[in-house]
């Protein structure tokens, strides 16, 4: 059997991130996907990914997404890929909304460029977007979207430079723990690690089930959706990418990158699948189109043009839409990343530096106390 220092399981997102940091550094690493990352079957495609730093989930999470970006900035110098566009992203809701009021205070409490607006400000500087009266917005200048497809391709090619071995197309069966190593289990061969990173997204459940462990990590399915769109309005060059937080729902988009048109997602929602079984049709449930343009009819009616594109992908949620990041209680050797709700990717530089750190060592420069496991046993004992 081949032994490595660290095994990651499932070379996606974070994965794949963390397999770059581990390489960089001479660890003998071994990277395992059922797929070829970068690519359409988890939950990282679709070409674009907003990146915020004042953070409306939380303020906690600006310093990860700050140091994210630096991350991205360096991944861009390193392998000569644009991996981000400075689009800036507004965030717009009813102007008491608390998503819109954390963002402020993130703002405030880090020092972040903010530009507080009204909606005639907003429809004055962007004609496309019309606002009601009672709501408010934000611009981020400084933040803007990266490139899913690119961002993994750029850690993969450096990670096999380091010398990283990638396993594609080989499905991780199982785990076993033997005495201080792991023994992971494949649909071709077994592999022995010292270490071992859980990084599989959707299919984390199962895996972490065959550990003996249950986190309650809710696999979902999303539909994103492109739109024809007047390009004078919603080009790259002079619009943001957004998100509203409304009172019964939530949204968030990107400006036309290259003609492509008007790219919106609804980010609540959506119907909880086992990832084996995902219906990957677009269109399959009239929500999938019909949520998206009802938004864009009533906020950017110049963006609601033909249906151009749709796909289907994948989050992962937990409860309380925070993260996993965790050592296994009772397998110190097994690092956990896991529950990413929809709201991961971004952080991904960043989440693979946490990683590899607590693979090689006790702990990590990142605070990572909200996304412990310990939270939800917390939760359930009340
Ligand atoms: C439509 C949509 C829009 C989003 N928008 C944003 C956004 O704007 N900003 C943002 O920050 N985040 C966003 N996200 C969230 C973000 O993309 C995810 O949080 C992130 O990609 C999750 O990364 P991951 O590594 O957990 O999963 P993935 O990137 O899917 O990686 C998991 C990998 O594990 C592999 N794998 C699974 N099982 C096995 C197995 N048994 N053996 C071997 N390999 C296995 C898979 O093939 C896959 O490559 C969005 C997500 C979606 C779906």
């Amino acid at each position: 059997m081949q032994h490595f220092d660290v095994i990651i399981v499932g070379a996606g997102s974070m994965g794949m991130s963390a397999g770059y940091y581990l390489a960089k550094q001479g660890v003998n690493t071994l990277l395992i996907d059922a797929h070829d990352p970068p690519h359409t079957m988890g939950s990282h495609h679709g070409d674009t990914r907003i990146i915020r730093h004042a953070y409306g989930e939380g303020k906690q999470y600006v310093p990860l997404a700050l140091r994210a970006q630096e991350l991205w900035r360096q991944l861009e110098n390193a392998s000569g890929a644009a991996l981000f566009a400075q689009t800036g992203v507004l965030t717009a809701g009813q102007s008491d909304c608390q998503f819109l009021q954390e963002v402020r205070e993130s703002a405030e409490r880090y020092s972040l460029p903010l530009e507080v607006l009204s909606p005639k400000e907003v429809s004055t500087r962007w004609s496309g977007i019309q606002l009601p009266d009672d709501f408010s917005a934000c611009l981020e200048p400084a933040s803007g979207v990266l490139f899913p497809e690119k961002c993994i391709k750029a850690y993969r090619d450096l990670a096999i430079a380091s010398g990283a071995k990638l396993l594609t197309g080989t499905r991780v069966t199982g785990l076993l723990t033997e005495g201080d190593e792991v023994i992971v289990q494949t649909n071709s061969e077994n592999y022995r690690a010292q270490k071992v990173l859980l990084s599989a997204g959707a299919w984390n459940p199962s895996l972490l089930a065959s550990l003996g462990l249950s986190v309650p990590l809710v696999p979902t399915r999303k539909t994103v959706a492109w739109f024809g769109a007047d390009e004078s309005l919603y080009s790259s060059e002079r619009f943001p990418a957004f998100i509203f937080d409304l009172d019964d729902s939530s949204f968030y988009g990107f400006p036309s990158f290259d003609r492509t048109g008007v790219k919106i997602g609804r980010h609540d929602g959506g119907q909880t699948i086992h990832p084996d079984q995902l219906d990957r049709t677009f269109g399959t449930f009239l929500s999938d189109e019909g949520d998206v343009r009802s938004f864009l009819e009533t906020y950017m009616p110049q963006a609601a043009g033909p249906l151009r594109d749709g796909r289907v992908c994948m989050y992962t949620m937990t409860p309380d839409e925070h993260f996993v990041i965790d050592r296994h209680p009772d397998c110190p050797q097994i690092i956990i990343a896991a529950g990413f709700s929809g709201h991961g990717f971004k952080f991904a530089s960043a989440v693979g530096e946490a990683t590899s750190q607590l693979l090689l060592n006790e702990t990590t420069v990142h605070d990572l106390s909200m996304f412990s496991l310990s939270r939800f046993s917390e939760q359930s004992q009340g």
